[in-house]
């Protein structure tokens, strides 16, 4: 099968009795230009070990196993995953576009993937994934915040959740997401893709991001206070961050250290850039 062809995807679906799942977000990618845009953004090259999160039916697979990749992919869906198993691979190495064993399949949930163990075991130098809708961001973030994760992550989600991904202090979308990702990464939004790539049609558009990890001197106890600090504002977004660290036990020192690193306490937490939240955990967890 032509897994880039609407026409042929449908056929499969329709001789297979398989009817995509809404809630796995199974809206697969069959336009060309849109998954060669993805793939050279990633810049991978042939010999590289690439992540793919839900390969699905394979479509960005074939098309990074072509590049001479090896591709290591997890998929929930087990039917998905058998059936590039049992077929994709042999049928690609018999039609030479990639090397016997060069695509390691695991039928798994990816939230509940051990990350530690995974990158342990293999050097990866990049994950490439259309990601599904509902569970991306948890799984691009599980993903990111691991030390030990691919140094360049490239991934399919919806415009609106990658302009989250990228914005900076004081624009709309910038929240936790961001926060987070923009600790480790640079977080670049490459190109967008119309809904009329994928079948079936999502409702709305999608946008490949990049993310190139940047250095980040945080020890293992600033780090965690990066997080609690940044996950509580977030949750009270609409506070002032003065107001709001008076009445938080957990962070001792946090008005003092606001005006230490010259934040104003009418501040709120969409307000501050990434070098802020970095000076701010130091300097709490300097007090502590
Ligand atoms: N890569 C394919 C493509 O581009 O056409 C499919 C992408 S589709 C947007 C998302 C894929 O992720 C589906 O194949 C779905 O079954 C899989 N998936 C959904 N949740 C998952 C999870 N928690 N872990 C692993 N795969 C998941």
């Amino acid at each position: 099968m032509d897994v880039a062809s609407p026409e042929q995807v449908k056929a499969w679906c329709l001789a297979n009795g398989f009817h995509p799942n809404r809630a796995l977000g199974q809206n697969f990618l069959v336009n060309v230009d849109a998954l060669g845009g993805i793939v050279d953004a990633s810049g991978v090259n042939a010999g590289d070990m690439v992540l793919e999160i839900g390969p699905g039916l394979g479509v960005l697979t074939e098309c990074l196993l072509a590049r001479g990749v090896h591709v290591h992919a997890i998929e929930k869906d087990t039917r998905l995953a058998d059936r590039l198993r049992t077929n994709v691979e042999a049928e690609l190495a018999a039609r030479g576009v990639a090397a016997p064993g060069s695509l390691t399949l695991v039928a798994a949930d990816a939230l509940k993937t051990d990350w530690d163990a995974l990158f342990a075991s293999r050097p990866f130098s990049a994950c490439v994934s259309n990601l599904p809708y509902s569970v991306g961001t948890r799984i691009l973030l599980d993903i990111a915040r691991n030390l030990a994760a691919p140094p360049v992550l490239t991934v399919l989600v919806q415009t609106e959740v990658a302009q989250r991904f990228a914005a900076l202090e004081g624009e709309k979308p910038r929240g936790q997401a961001g926060v987070w990702l923009q600790l480790d990464f640079d977080v670049r939004i490459v190109c967008e893709v119309s809904p009329a790539s994928f079948w079936p049609k999502p409702e709305v558009g999608s946008s490949v991001v990049r993310l190139d990890r940047h250095p980040c001197a945080l020890t293992p106890a600033e780090r965690n206070l990066f997080y609690m600090l940044t996950k509580a504002a977030f949750m009270h977004r609409r506070k002032q961050l003065g107001g709001f660290l008076r009445k938080q036990p957990q962070f001792p020192g946090a008005l003092d250290a606001l005006a230490a690193v010259g934040i104003p306490p009418s501040a709120r937490a969409e307000e501050l850039s990434n070098a802020q939240w970095l000076a701010l955990a130091k300097q709490i967890a300097a007090c502590r």
